[in-house]
C-alpha cells in the first residue's frame, strides 16, 4: 500500500514537473530532437506501466476501506 502510494505521487509528480518543463521550452519542447521531448514521453509512462495510476488508487482506496 505504500508503495502504491510512493508509485502514484512520484509518477504523477514527474509527470507535473515534465510538463511544466516542456511548456517553459515552447514548441521547442514538442521537437523530439530537444531531450525535454523524450523526458515529457518518458515521465508521462510511468502513469501508465508497472500499475496504473488507476490502479494505485484502487489498492489506496482498499486499504482505507472505501
Ligand atoms: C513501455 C511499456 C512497458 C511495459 N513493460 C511491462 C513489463 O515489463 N512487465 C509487465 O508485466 N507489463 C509491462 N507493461 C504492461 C503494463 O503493465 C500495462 O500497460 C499496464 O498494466 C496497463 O495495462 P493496459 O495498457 O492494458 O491498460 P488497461 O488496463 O486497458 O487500462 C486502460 C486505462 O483504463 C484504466 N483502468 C483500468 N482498469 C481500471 C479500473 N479498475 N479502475 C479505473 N481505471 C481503470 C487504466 O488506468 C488506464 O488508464 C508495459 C507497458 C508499456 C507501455
Amino acid at each position: 500500500m505504500r508503495a502504491a502510494k510512493a508509485k502514484y505521487w512520484c509518477s504523477e509528480l514527474q509527470v507535473r514537473v515534465a510538463d511544466r518543463c516542456l511548456q517553459l521550452h515552447g514548441g521547442y519542447g514538442y521537437m523530439r530532437e530537444y531531450a525535454v521531448c523524450r523526458g515529457f514521453a518518458d515521465a508521462r509512462i510511468q502513469t501508465i506501466y508497472g500499475g496504473t495510476t488507476e490502479i494505485m488508487k484502487e489498492i489506496i482506496g482498499r486499504d482505507l476501506g472505501l
